[in-house]
């Protein structure tokens, strides 16, 4: 791919503000059935839901410093949709079918009193009457402090980003000069809580930290007996700030080749329909590593996730340009006056879905990566991973 495809640094913040046409209420109601398919026949399974658009690190590839800087405006308290909002949507959506929820951000942990939300959601149960799969994707640099008081409050699991164990390239990498020991220690409070399987993700970009790859295969390899899974993502063109350009990806394939050449692998199964990773397993049988190829490898067939942004849009996708504004529904009055019930909202998370043909990394795969008509990206601080 040739330099042309450069995505210019802006700020698109302004351009992600919530459309005002509230969702569409179906004229029929019908109770839901766990069993509702999009455009294309995908389910809705995973709920990722955004706590805050706010981090303490500034990762170039998602929020860089010189646009998520002071004068850089986060959405005021009052926009984020409150714990019970949030309870009442999961409720909603799980109705719709959905198994599994992620709590993301910004960093989800930085909001304040998280573990009472982690509890509110331990207690929904699926349409078969299974407690959900509720696990948190987080940077984990507070994560020593509060595994076991995440744990307590239900969460299942945890997956920490972790790019480098090289703590300069990691420090440089964050962009706050955060040292890795202490994430490295978040990983440790993570296993000593129970909190497993615990994967950990590395955004593996050209020129940065692809160094990288082996220091931590190895370490993951030879530390916590193979109950960490550490997986290598492929640097997305996701959101409209980070100056992506196919140069600084590098394909999956090529990272397994060089982790294989010192490591020998061998290909496991999917575990799960819609599951992300591809995945692999030591020939030695020290534990197992995924690779997420969300560039090179489409994996939009069987995509079942949708994204709640930390002020109540609902996104069908990680590239889609516009959401659709379910907080209006829990705080806007109905025409006549009185509040939207459950199944009124049901309805319109119903519609939505069934309309969705989102498959933005399969038609990339045939076009090169563009902003799309309305030049509007999402980023993926503001909608979580
Ligand atoms: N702050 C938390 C963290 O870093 O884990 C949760 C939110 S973060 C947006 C979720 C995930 O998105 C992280 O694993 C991060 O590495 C990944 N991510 C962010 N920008 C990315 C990009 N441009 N390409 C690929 N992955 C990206
Ligand atoms: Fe923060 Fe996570 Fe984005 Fe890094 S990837 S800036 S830790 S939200
Ligand atoms: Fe799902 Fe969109 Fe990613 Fe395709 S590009 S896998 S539809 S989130």
């Amino acid at each position: 791919m040739s330099e042309r495809n450069i995505i210019a640094i802006v700020d698109q913040r302004s351009a992600t503000a919530p459309a005002n046409a509230l969702p569409r209420i179906p004229d029929t109601l019908p109770a839901p059935t766990g069993l509702l398919s999009d455009a294309l026949g995908r389910p809705l399974r995973d709920l990722r839901i955004s706590v805050t658009d706010r981090c303490n690190f500034r990762c170039s590839y998602c929020m860089p410093k010189e646009i998520f800087d002071k004068h850089h405006q986060f959405l005021p308290q009052s926009a984020l949709l409150s714990f019970e909002e949030i309870l009442r949507l999961a409720r909603l959506f799980v109705a719709q079918g959905v198994q599994k929820i992620r709590l993301t951000g910004g960093e989800p942990l930085l909001r304040k009193h998280l573990e009472r939300l982690i509890e509110m959601l331990a207690a929904l149960r699926t349409q078969d009457g299974a407690p959900l799969d509720l696990t948190l994707t987080t940077n984990g640099s507070v994560l020593a402090r509060k595994a076991a008081a995440l744990k307590a409050a239900g969460l299942q699991r945890v997956t920490v980003s972790l790019d480098a164990m090289d703590d300069a390239v990691f420090r440089r990498m964050n962009d706050v000069d955060f040292p890795v020991a202490d994430v490295l220690a978040g990983i440790d409070a993570a296993v000593a809580a129970g909190l497993g399987p615990i994967k950990v993700n590395m955004v593996v970009k050209r020129g940065t930290n692809a160094q990288e790859i082996v220091p931590m295969a190895r370490h993951f390899r030879d530390h916590h007996g193979g109950q960490v899974v550490l997986r290598f993502i492929e640097y997305m063109d996701v959101g409209a700030t980070n100056g992506w350009r196919m140069d600084d990806v590098m394909p999956s394939a090529e990272v397994r080749r060089l982790i294989d050449a010192v490591f020998p692998l061998a290909p496991l199964d999917a575990s799960q329909v819609g599951e992300t990773a591809e995945r692999w397993r030591y020939r030695d049988g020290r534990g197992e590593v995924g690779f997420i190829s969300s560039v090179t490898q489409a994996f939009c067939g069987d995509c079942n996730r949708a994204r709640l942004s930390t002020e109540g849009q609902l996104y069908l996708c990680l590239f889609a340009e516009q959401g659709h504004d379910l907080r209006s529904l829990l705080r806007q009055p109905h025409p006549s006056g009185r509040t939207y019930t459950d199944a009124e909202i049901t309805g319109a998370i119903g519609a939505i879905w069934q309309d969705r043909g989102d498959r933005y990394s399969q038609l990339r795969a045939s076009q090169p990566p563009s902003t799309g008509p309305s030049g509007r990206r999402i980023e993926m601080s503001y909608i979580g991973g």
